[in-house]
């Protein structure tokens, strides 16, 4: 039997990706903001249609970082329907995290419960434009100039995301993507923050290097969160095929709306108007009582005929074991709701047609006749 996966790293044409690298073996220099570090970085200000781009080994040290270059402190309001990362970050900056609903349709932070959660203490707002829905930015825009809030987007899941033809990642005071090979596009590990302020872009640079500042000075306690030149490359290759992938996805979003948008007791994540998505995840929200079969239902059925989904996310973040007993999810209910009930199904830009239908019928077949 053929096993699916989730997802599937996109990969080039391995002569471009050996041709890429052959100038390393010239010069040896592997790592330290070398030639493919700087090319990668300036090809992805042009791709995302940001100002400035500090890259990063992977996304949640992007994350990490961002929040310990803004300086925050005590309480950031967050949701809890997002990959652990996110909360981690928070909460190893020694911050607390205060967990804030999501929209029970968008799956990103409800902006109607953000201001009822702000206090003395909070200094900053890190929504996640979850599987690539752009978070309410006019309203997070205007709590965090009302409450002089920094805000800083867990921007992982939506690469090349478009809002009203402005790249998503010149949104807030950073935004953070990952390009972990899990991830739309990738570079083996990786991550980037964009970011408009200039000071703010030094503090990170330093922090992933040590806190060196000069040949004899260190001046911050920094990581050592540098990408390599390697997965640079990879960037650089993945990076010319990224439009091509995107449309490969959309053919593969397309066909699992034809197959499962009348299926009563499943809904879907339609794209917005405003949107130009990238078709990164394909999550259901299964009801129960009105489809027949519960979420982990599917989610066995489908795992017997060899197809992994994924139940993304879920646990919540705030139920976590690392957590027990400092949170309450009861008070972020949508969240718990749809953490019960969603299942991502297998995409990816070169998932046969076939497979998708394949999938869908499995799915219909689990529901009420
Ligand atoms: C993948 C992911 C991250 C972390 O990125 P890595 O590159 O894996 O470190 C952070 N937040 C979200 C929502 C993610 O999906």
């Amino acid at each position: 039997m053929k096993k699916i996966q989730v997802t599937y790293s996109s990969m080039p044409p391995i002569e471009e990706y050996i041709n890429e690298i052959k100038d390393l073996w010239d010069t040896h220099w592997l790592t330290n903001m070398g030639v493919k570090h700087n090319e990668f970085q300036s090809e992805l200000k042009k791709y995302l249609k940001v100002e400035n781009v500090e890259l990063f080994t992977n996304g949640h040290m992007a994350l990490e970082l961002s929040m310990q270059a803004l300086g925050l402190t005590g309480e950031v309001i967050t949701t809890p329907f997002t990959f652990a990362s996110t909360t981690h970050a928070i909460v190893r900056n020694g911050l607390t995290p205060v967990f804030c609903d999501i929209s029970i349709d968008e799956f990103t932070i409800d902006t109607n419960k953000i201001e009822a959660l702000i206090t003395e203490k909070t200094s900053a707002i890190v929504p996640v434009h979850v599987y690539g829905n752009v978070c309410n930015i006019e309203e997070i825009d205007r709590i965090a100039q009302k409450y002089k809030l920094k805000v800083i987007y867990d921007a992982a899941h939506c690469f090349g995301v478009k809002y009203k033809n402005v790249g998503i990642g010149s949104l807030g005071d950073a935004s953070c993507f990952s390009f972990h090979a899990t991830k739309v596009f990738n570079s083996i590990e990786g991550g980037a923050v964009c970011f408009k302020n200039s000071n703010f872009g030094q503090a990170l640079y330093h922090l992933k290097n040590f806190g060196i500042t000069g040949p004899e000075t260190v001046d911050g306690i920094g990581a050592n969160a540098k990408m390599n030149e390697f997965c640079a490359a990879m960037g650089l290759c993945n990076l010319r095929h990224i439009n091509e992938e995107i449309a490969k996805r959309k053919k593969v979003y397309e066909r699992y709306i034809y197959n499962l948008k009348d299926i009563k007791g499943i809904s879907l994540n339609l794209t917005k108007d405003d949107i130009e998505p990238n078709y990164a995840y394909f999550p259901i929200v299964i009801d129960e009582n009105v489809f027949g079969t519960d979420r982990n239902g599917i989610f066995e059925k489908l795992k017997e005929n060899g197809i992994m989904a994924r139940k993304y996310f879920y646990p919540l973040t705030n139920t976590f074991d690392c957590f027990h007993g400092k949170f309450n999810a009861e008070l972020t209910p949508n969240a718990l709701y749809i953490s019960e009930r969603v299942l991502t199904l297998p995409m990816y830009a070169d998932l046969p047609i076939a497979d998708v239908d394949r999938i869908c019928g499995i799915i219909s077949d689990c529901g009420k006749r």
